[in-house]
């Protein structure tokens, strides 16, 4: 029976739903549209201006098709009492056959300027339904819904497939939202006016309803993740005062009374019979190494081994340098696991893990490989998790049994997001910087305007600092008129700094030629370092004053942010030029912000207004929520009530007993994409 399902289609189409997961009644009409378009006013033809519009028009006269380059070309003017409109569709060959001089329609789309012989306004490729003929409201005459695109689907074939299942089925969708936690109409009206309301009021009546659902089936299923791993059960680490004493005397320095805080809360995290599963956010500086040194430790002391997982290898290697220096003349061994490792010096590492005579592995995604064991891993750790999915956290993971977690990000994650990617993490948040940092001045600048900077570099040099130079990109491009990094180097060099040593780093350099250039920065053997975006995560030097960032403009805040936070790390005062090679006045604006706070938080709540969650989640393999309706950054409210009844119901009824239909509900929709499988 389902095979036939949308009967309304053809069978590519139809297959291709099968293949999206789409292939019933019952899924189609829980493929939530993310959004609408109001094309219920027909506006009169005189009136039209450039935008989205819609029309009742009489088709005056059409032209088709011209082929141009194999594509076909259909033009047709339209009219009604007031006016005449063109439009043109590229590529579609059924416009001939539906459109005949004389017939009414209700068009709508995109009108912009025509090029070409006759300038004028015309329709871009506009939907068009046939007034009284076989019109069915799919695409235009009322609120028409908007649907995330399926493939090989096309967009009113998506909207009459779930028109069928809502004509098959949609009545017969029973409520499983509990009474208490659902604002606005039930199913299955809701369900209706969701996907094909009457009008915008019934649309405005059913929104809240779908917004509030989408994120709380969502932290229902992280409350019930967090409740299957307080269920489990993992190892106990005590850690006796001897060997606290021990661990902190490795340290250079004394911890701040924030990470103090972080320790103790880890600390009980361990000691407590059950898994650790916890962020450790805190900007950039803010001296979360230190934590996971002592997280680590604790795991050593227990006779166990512990893992470090980073995204780049040249932060591998920073971290390998600092943790093997804290560990100078102890009994714990640490190896590094980066993928350019030589396949001996990889396997005499891997040997050292499996039979525990290293006990601390860093290491980037070589650490996640199948053929990587540990003895008896204890504690993982990921730094700079926004570049790691939760697949990855799972994958480290899973070389222990059931070891204790320890995610760090410095990007400072904005609260709704911190709730939503990371809800089944416990947030300890390091809010305080070492002592010894000196505030970054920071100034916006054009980019043609740098000779006060080049000034600044010379003084800073002639003192004993270093500058870092950050460009967008490693090489020139016609397309994007970024300066890149490798002319850079070379203009700087020969032209503006010939007595000084200017280095180079990129990520196109191999793992070695990288090496060299940190370690000729590390040492102050160059001045003054060009480098693309790979410093941005986690490259300490103090030493750097100076930072540099040209084209400014193409990145986000926080991203700026970041790159900033890699000077200000001595008693030196630092400098932080922003170039903005093409900016506009909004880019502009935007940059001021960077001038006026150094509150990482505050900065990457701006970054979320304006720029949404990419910026933060990274690419999507980074197990960032996607919700068709709401919105991360305007729905902020909701989703913190939502979280709120999850967990409150999650609670009181821990295996939801009590609401047998919500449970099916979350187990059909979530549970694959939110691995429940073991738990519900
Ligand atoms: P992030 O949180 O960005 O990872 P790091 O762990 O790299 O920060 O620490 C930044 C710098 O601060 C490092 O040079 C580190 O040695 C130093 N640092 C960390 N904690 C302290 C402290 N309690 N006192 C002094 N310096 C510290
Ligand atoms: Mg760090």
């Amino acid at each position: 029976m389902t095979a036939e399902f949308p009967a309304s289609l053809r069978k590519p189409q139809r297959e291709a739903l099968h293949a999206a997961g789409l292939g019933t009644p019952r899924a189609m009409l829980f493929w939530l549209p993310k959004g609408h378009l109001d094309r219920s006013t027909a506006m009169p033809v005189a009136q039209l201006a450039e935008g989205e519009h819609t029309i009742r028009a009489r088709v005056r006269s059409l032209t088709v098709p011209r082929f141009r380059r194999r594509v076909p070309i259909a033009q047709a003017v339209l009219e009604d009492d007031t006016g005449k409109v063109g439009a043109v569709w590229f590529g579609r060959y059924d416009v001939k056959a539906r459109l005949k001089p004389g017939v009414e329609l209700l068009v709508s789309g995109r009108v912009g300027m025509g090029k070409g012989k006759k300038p004028g306004l015309q329709f871009h490729n506009p939907d068009f339904e046939e007034i009284g003929g076989e019109a069915e409201g799919l695409c235009t005459g009322g609120v028409i819904p908007v649907y995330p695109a399926v493939k090989g689907v096309g967009p009113n074939s998506l909207r009459r497939a779930v028109k069928e299942a809502l004509e098959l089925e949609g009545a017969k969708v029973a409520e499983y939202l509990p009474d208490a936690a659902r604002p606005g109409p039930p199913l299955p009206g809701a369900l209706r006016d969701l996907h094909f309301p009457a009008d915008s009021a019934a649309l405005a009546a059913v929104l809240p309803r779908w917004i509030f659902e989408e994120f709380f089936l969502y932290e229902l299923a992280m409350a019930l993740r967090r409740r299957a791993a307080v269920r489990e059960g993992g190892g106990r680490i005590e850690v006796p005062p001897d060997v606290d004493r021990r661990i902190r005397a490795r340290l250079p320095f004394a911890l701040t009374a924030a990470q103090e805080r972080a320790v103790a809360e880890i600390r009980a995290d361990l000691a407590s019979g059950r898994p650790m599963n916890r962020l450790l956010q805190g900007d950039v500086g803010s001296g979360k190494t230190a934590v996971a040194f002592a997280t680590m430790l604790a795991a050593v002391a227990a006779g166990g081994q512990a893992a470090l997982l980073v995204p780049t290898e040249t932060l591998a290697e920073q971290h390998f340098r600092t943790l093997s220096g804290w560990l100078k003349g102890s009994r714990t061994e640490c190896v590094l696991l980066t993928g350019s490792l030589k396949a001996a010096a990889r396997r005499e590492a891997l040997a050292r893990l499996a039979d525990g005579s290293a006990h601390v592995a860093v290491g980037t995604h070589a650490l996640i490989e199948p053929d990587v064991a540990f003895r008896r891993l204890l504690v993982a750790v990921v730094d700079e998790q926004h570049r790691f999915g939760v697949l990855q956290r799972a994958a480290l993971a899973a070389k222990g049994d059931r070891p204790h977690v320890l995610v760090m990000t410095a990007t400072p994650i904005p609260r709704t997001l911190a709730l939503t990617a990371f809800g089944d993490l416990d947030v300890t948040t390091l809010d305080e910087l070492p002592p010894g940092r000196t505030p970054v001045v920071t100034c916006v600048l054009p980019a043609d305007a740098l000779q006060p900077v080049w000034d600044d570099v010379r003084r800073e040099v002639a003192a004993g600092r270093q500058a870092f130079l950050v460009y967008p990109l490693v090489d020139a491009s016609d397309r994007i008129a970024a300066k890149s990094a490798i002319e850079m180097h070379e203009h700087l060099s020969r032209d503006v700094f010939p007595d000084l040593a200017v280095g180079l780093l990129h990520g196109r350099m191999k793992a070695d030629e990288k090496a060299a250039a940190m370690d000729a920065f590390r040492a102050s053997r160059t001045h003054v370092l060009v480098s693309t975006v790979v410093i941005e995560v986690g490259v300490d030097v103090p030493n750097a004053t100076v930072m540099i960032i040209g084209n400014a403009e193409r990145f986000g805040l926080a991203t700026l942010h970041q790159l900033r936070g890699r000077i200000g790390r001595s008693k030196h005062a630092s400098k932080c030029w922003l170039a903005a090679g093409d900016a506009g006045g909004d880019a502009l604006k935007r940059l001021r912000v960077l001038e006026e706070t150094q509150d990482g938080f505050r900065i990457a709540e701006e970054d979320l207004r304006m720029r949404g969650p990419g910026e933060f989640l990274g690419a999507r393999q980074s197990g960032a929520p996607e919700f068709h309706l709401a919105d991360l950054a305007r729905d902020a409210d909701v989703l913190v009530k939502a979280r709120e009844a999850a967990f409150g119901l999650v609670k009181a009824d821990p295996d939801l007993k009590k609401h047998p239909r919500l449970r099916k509900e979350i187990a059909t929709r979530l549970g694959e994409r939110m691995g429940l499988g073991g738990i519900l």
